[in-house]
């Protein structure tokens, strides 16, 4: 059995898929045996024929190719659909988790954790994507209801018995880092440096990382359907009190009510809320239905895996 996979999202890459690969092999030749699985995400580069030639010169490079760009999660779900070594090493193609890196996680693991998590001291990103991340770590880690370790890079090395797990969990919204920390197994962190990014451009901005922090929690909890109860309590509550005490006015005061400007607020400020709720509600559903479709989660065009 090969000892480790090493599992690649790629999307338009070109820049970086050799050198990774180069730079991998100095470092695994040393520990072991290993394969390496890039996952194209749908790439419109030359990052697949560059696989394929990698394939072509080193047979533990192993390749798949989607027929489109279905995400970043995704890529690491097939990935992880395929490998077969007995430890797995996720890690993103651009060089950002510098392979030089993995000994130290290796060792860490063999100290007898089921996951060593890298987690960056430092981030190589501008300010406004260091500021997103911060926002979307706090976001997850206040209502999702699982504790992700912050600044964890995708670099990790895990045990066959969480590929099993997570292999198992074949939900379309896939949060990779959330179902890994789900899983719960024993766990270590080791601190691992980050590279800035040389070559290409981030496939990540502001808008997508607020969908991925909206799908990790409307994954992992339904505290945003709670929420509307607790609102919907407290608004009431709030209502009941606020007519009594009008009611008392006009009946034995006899002061007329007046307030226009108060009503057109609360009818606005309700009718919000109430949009808002659906709306959540609405998420929730969409979900079910995604579900219950039962598409595959990915179609792969290509691959390349004797
Ligand atoms: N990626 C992917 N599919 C996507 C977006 C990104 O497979 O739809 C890959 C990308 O090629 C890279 C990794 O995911 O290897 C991380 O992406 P990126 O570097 O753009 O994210 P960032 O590091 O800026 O958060
Ligand atoms: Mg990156």
């Amino acid at each position: 059995m090969i000892e480790f996979s090493i599992i690649i999202p790629v999307y338009n890459e070109e820049e970086n898929v050799s050198e990774l690969h180069r730079r991998l092999g100095t470092v695994m030749e040393r520990l072991g045996t290993y394969e390496i699985i890039f996952v194209d995400d749908g790439s419109s580069d030359k990052s697949w024929q560059i696989i394929k030639d990698l394939h072509e010169k080193d047979s533990r490079v192993k390749g798949l190719s989607f027929s489109r760009n279905f995400g970043h999660h995704i890529a690491i779900t097939a990935g992880m659909d395929h490998a077969q070594g007995k430890a797995i090493i996720l890690m993103d193609g651009d060089l950002q988790d510098p392979p030089e890196e993995i000994p130290k996680l290796l060792k860490k693991f063999n100290e007898g954790y089921e996951l060593v998590y890298g987690i960056r001291k430092e981030k190589k990103d501008s300010i406004l994507k260091r500021f997103a991340s911060f926002v979307f770590w706090w976001f997850i880690n206040s209502f999702s209801g699982i504790n992700i370790p912050r600044n964890q890079t995708l670099l990790r090395i895990f045990d066959r018995k969480i590929l099993d797990a997570l292999n198992s969990m074949r939900e379309r919204s896939r949060f990779i880092h959330g179902m890994i920390a789900w899983t719960g197994f024993k766990t270590a962190m080791q601190e691992v440096e980050h590279a800035p990014r040389e070559r290409g451009k981030s496939k990540y901005n502001v808008i997508k990382l607020f969908r991925l922090a909206f799908n990790a929690i409307t994954s992992f909890s339904t505290f945003p359907l709670r929420l509307a109860t607790y609102i919907g309590l407290l608004s009431s509550g709030i209502g009941l009190f606020y007519s009594l005490y009008f009611i008392y006015k006009k009946l034995f005061l006899g002061i007329p009510v007046l307030g226009y400007a108060s009503i057109i607020v609360a009818v606005l400020f309700v009718g919000g809320i109430q949009l808002l709720m659906l709306g959540i509600i609405g998420e929730y559903i969409g979900r079910v239905y995604q579900e219950v479709q039962a598409r595959p989660i990915y179609i792969i065009k290509e691959h390349i895996l004797d």
